[in-house]
């Protein structure tokens, strides 16, 4: 079971303009910004406006309209980075203690510009 979402964690902080964010892209229902320790060339996290904890919570709950809007400001920011190329990217997202998830705000990581490392447990 998820557990409840933590109002003042740091990305709520981030969408209530408490804590400055770069800012990739902004739509009705999401919010793009580059991560503040980025592992790659590009490393943007992408969240939904609304208060789900992870991605679970987010696919059981969210609304048809915030998950398009989701998943399309995903593919824009692709595009808009230069991701869609040959080289691609990685689209990923962390959960819980096991998955080392540290911000309890579903947020999917987009990371690219470099070869990065095969997935390992
Ligand atoms: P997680 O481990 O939860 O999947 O990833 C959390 C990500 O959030 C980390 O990559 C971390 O660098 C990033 N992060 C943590 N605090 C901040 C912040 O205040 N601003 C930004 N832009 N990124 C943050």
């Amino acid at each position: 079971m998820t557990k409840p979402y933590d109002p003042n964690n740091v990305f709520a902080r981030i969408l209530r303009g408490e804590i400055p964010n770069k800012t990739v892209l902004e739509t009705p229902h999401t919010l793009a910004f580059h991560d503040i320790g980025p592992q790659a060339p590009v490393h943007v996290l992408v969240i939904p406006k609304g208060a789900y904890v992870d991605f679970a919570e987010f696919a059981a709950k969210a609304s048809a309209e915030e998950m398009v809007d989701f998943h399309r400001a995903c593919a824009q920011i692709c595009e808009m980075l230069g991701l869609t190329g040959p080289e691609g990217y990685r689209a990923i997202t962390n959960a819980g203690t096991h998955g080392l998830q540290e911000v309890p705000h579903y947020h999917l990581h987009i990371l690219g510009g470099r070869v990065l490392g095969r997935l390992v447990a």
